[in-house]
């Protein structure tokens, strides 16, 4: 059995960060991933003369320290853009921030009234002002029509569940007549009283796609000689007297063993769980299949086209409900070379839930049914699209979200995780926490001790997204 001083098992961005910074550090490190790439869901595809992302539509950061490893690992190419998204709503695009167009944000006369009246009536109607779930939140403060328009439909793509169901952003509290107009307003309407370390800081994005993060990560580390192990598949992980102790692995049919004084894992816990050997006790071996949050799936409709793009906006939730697609992602708009000049790029992504059907439906309907509702939605012109990919990614959970994280089971199983000396987790909702996670068992994998809990902590909002 080789030994070395970390054994980090995927290569996504969590994973490659580690051994980045471990690699830098002189430690002995080598890296498992059962792909024939590193990247995991933060890879480029090279379609053509276009580069399209695969999980996915911004890079914010919350954590200084991640700002400064990609600025350190892509210098000029880590482009700042000019942020700007909508929601698509009722047959129009509206911007979610007023600085594009003004306070109207686009909407058309009949839904600036519908809001009007909505928003009066809300601050108006006699009964309790409690916020207890996050439809309250935002019915109470801005009216129905506003949370129509801006949240509901989105919110209910994206968890999967209706968003009532989700805490008021920030806690149960009351909502006091025409509040909001006293209160800074973060882009979607909630206040933003999250603590510094926790709020997006510039909107930026490498010239040729996040695979080139994941490329000058991986050249990095092979240059300070960590190793990559690609194509090779984790099988266990062997623990003993509360120890991470080893991994057992395949690679070409032949399994090895692989020994590590931390054993630094980015695979998802469930997936996890099932591969720690001897097994867990019976309540963590496996996720509850009620819980939404283990049945989501991510299909993506990538369709390119002649002639620039047909609306101004880096991405477009759909809150209309009469849409299945989620969210269409904008690559033109990046201030990027992704997208060759006087062409679009787009991804239509559908968040979807096991039942749903959108997953079982074949590559060529899919890719009928998301070329149809852009049409329908004015985002493109069929006769334009001079290419397109589906890629259906089962068990990808684009819509994760921190809450996901609290959930009874996650606790207790990363708990049971965090309890073998040596054994440090990284897998993360949102790039950037992927990250930071990654510099943190870095640290602790020096310093021999445990990791940093920050990756998992919660800005104030209790709906904080990945
Ligand atoms: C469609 C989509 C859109 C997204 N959009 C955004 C966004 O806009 N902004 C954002 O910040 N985040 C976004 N995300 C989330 C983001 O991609 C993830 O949070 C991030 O990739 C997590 O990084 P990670 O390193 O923890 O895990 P992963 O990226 O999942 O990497 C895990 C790695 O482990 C490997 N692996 C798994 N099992 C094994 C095994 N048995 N043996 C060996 N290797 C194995 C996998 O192949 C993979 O390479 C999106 C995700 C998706 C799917």
């Amino acid at each position: 059995m080789t030994h070395y001083d970390a054994v980090i098992l995927g290569a996504g961005p969590s994973g490659l960060t580690a051994a980045y910074c471990l690699g830098k550090a002189g430690a002995r490190v080598i890296v498992v991933e059962r792909g024939a790439n590193a990247g995991g869901l933060m890879r480029s595809i090279k379609r053509g003369d276009f580069v399209l992302d695969l999980g996915r539509k911004e890079l914010y950061t919350r954590f200084p320290e991640v700002d400064a490893l990609w600025h350190e690992l892509l210098g000029e190419d880590y482009r700042r853009y000019a942020h700007r998204s909508g929601v698509l709503y009722g047959g129009q695009v509206v911007d979610k921030e007023a600085k594009f167009q003004g306070p109207a944000r686009g909407m058309g006369l009949g839904l600036q009234a519908d809001m009007g009246l909505a928003f009066l009536w809300a601050q108006l109607k006699p009964g309790s002002r409690t916020a207890n779930n996050f439809e309250e939140y935002y019915t109470l403060r801005y009216g129905k029509t506003f949370y129509d328009c801006f949240h509901y439909g989105y919110m209910r793509k994206f968890e999967g569940f209706e968003p009532a169901k989700l805490p008021a952003p920030y806690g149960v509290q009351e909502i006091p007549r025409f509040a909001f107009l006293g209160n800074r307003l973060s882009a979607n309407g909630a206040v933003d009283e999250r603590p510094v370390e926790s709020r997006q800081m510039d909107w930026r994005h490498p010239a040729y796609g996040t695979g080139q993060l994941v490329e000058n990560l991986e050249a990095g580390a092979r240059r300070f000689g960590v190793e990559f192990a690609l194509n090779t598949e984790v099988l266990a992980l062997n623990v003993g007297d509360g120890k991470a102790r080893s991994v057992t692995i395949r690679r070409d049919g032949v399994e090895s063993e692989l020994g590590g004084r931390s054993i630094i894992t980015s695979l998802p816990i469930p997936m996890l769980m099932k591969m720690i050997r001897p097994e867990p006790p019976e309540s963590v071996q496996k996720p509850p299949q009620q819980e939404t949050a283990f049945k989501k799936s991510t299909a993506l409709v990538y369709l390119m086209a002649t002639g620039e793009p047909a609306f101004p906006h880096n991405w477009v939730e759909v809150t209309d409900m009469s849409y299945k697609m989620g969210r269409v992602v904008n690559y033109g708009t990046w201030n990027c070379k992704m997208v060759p000049a006087g062409k679009t790029a787009l991804c239509v992504e559908y968040f979807c839930v096991e039942g749903d059907g959108i997953m079982e439906l074949s590559k060529e309907d899919l890719l009928k049914l998301a070329t149809a509702e852009a049409e329908r939605a004015g985002l493109i012109d069929p006769s334009k699209i001079i290419d397109s990919l589906v890629l259906q990614l089962p068990h990808a959970n684009a819509a994760t979200v921190i809450h996901d994280w609290k959930l009874d089971w996650m606790v207790k199983a990363s708990a049971y995780v965090r309890s073998f000396e040596g054994l440090l987790e990284t897998n993360r909702p949102g790039l950037d926490r992927a990250a930071i996670a990654g510099i943190d068992a870095a640290k602790a994998c020096l310093a021999g001790g445990p990791m940093d809990p920050r990756s998992l902590e919660n800005a104030k909002s209790e709906n904080a997204k990945g």
